[in-house]
C-alpha cells in the first residue's frame, strides 16, 4: 500500500529504448533518483514507430522523444547512441545498430569494422562511443544532453560481457575491453553513463518544481 501511494506521487518517465541491454544500463544508473516512475517501452504496446533517420544522434534523439511524449501524453527520454570511429571519418556512428546492413547482428557489424581497419595501426584506431539523451513532455523539449567514453578499437574481439561493439572497444585507463570490464565498471565510465550524470543534473529541478 505505501509503495503504491508512493508511486502516485511520482513523475511517470518513459524510456523510449527498444534495446534491453540499454534499458538495463539505464535503470541500473538511475535507479536512486527519487520522485520518477520509469516505464519500460513494454507497457505502452500502442506507440507508433520512429524511424531513426535523421544525420545526427542528437536529431535522432529529440525526433524520438517529442513524437512519443505527444502520443503516449507522458514525459519521455529518448537516446540515441553509437560508435565514431576517426579512421572511418565518424562511422559507423548514426548507422552503428545496421552498419552491415539493416538487420545485421552485433557480431557482423564488428566484423565489418575490424575489415574495414585492417593494417590501420593502433595510434590510428582511435573512436569514441556517444550518447546523446532528450527528456519531452507532450507539450515541449526540456533538454538534450551528450556523453562521450575514448577509446580505441582492438584488432580482434576480447571478452563476452556488453552488447554491440564493446568486444572490440579498448578503455585505455583500463587496459580491457568494454567486452572484458564488469559491468559496474562500464557503468561508471560509459558514454550512457557521463550522459545520465548530466541528466540527473538536469531533471532534478524539473522534477522539484511539479
Ligand atoms: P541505438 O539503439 O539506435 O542507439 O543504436 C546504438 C547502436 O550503437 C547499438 O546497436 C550498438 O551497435 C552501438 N552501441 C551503442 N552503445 C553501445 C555500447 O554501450 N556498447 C556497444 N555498442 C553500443
Amino acid at each position: 500500500m505505501t509503495s503504491i501511494t508512493n508511486d502516485i506521487h511520482k513523475k511517470t518517465i518513459l524510456i523510449a529504448t527498444q534495446n534491453k541491454n540499454k534499458r538495463i544500463e539505464i535503470l541500473d544508473i538511475l535507479k536512486n533518483i527519487p520522485g520518477i516512475l520509469f516505464r519500460d517501452i513494454e507497457d505502452f504496446p500502442f506507440l507508433p514507430t520512429v524511424e531513426e533517420d535523421k544525420n545526427t544522434f542528437q536529431e535522432n534523439a529529440v525526433k524520438k522523444a517529442t513524437i512519443l511524449a505527444k502520443a503516449c501524453n507522458t514525459w519521455v527520454m529518448a537516446d540515441d547512441s553509437g560508435l565514431q570511429i576517426d579512421a572511418l571519418n565518424g562511422r559507423p556512428g548514426v548507422f552503428s545498430c545496421r552498419y552491415a546492413g539493416p538487420n545485421a547482428t552485433d557480431e557482423k557489424n564488428r566484423e565489418k569494422v575490424l575489415s574495414e581497419l585492417k593494417g590501420v595501426p593502433k595510434e590510428r584506431r582511435t573512436a569514441r562511443f556517444v550518447c546523446t539523451i532528450a527528456l519531452a513532455s507532450p507539450h515541449e523539449l526540456f533538454f538534450v544532453v551528450e556523453g562521450r567514453c575514448e577509446g580505441f578499437i582492438t584488432e580482434e574481439p576480447k571478452g563476452k560481457r556488453g552488447f554491440g561493439y564493446d568486444p572490440i572497444f579498448y578503455v585505455p585507463q583500463y587496459h580491457q575491453t568494454f567486452g572484458e570490464l564488469h559491468s559496474s565498471i562500464k557503468n561508471m565510465i560509459s558514454h550512457r553513463a557521463d550522459a545520465l550524470k548530466q541528466f540527473k543534473e538536469r531533471i532534478m529541478p524539473l522534477i522539484r518544481k511539479i
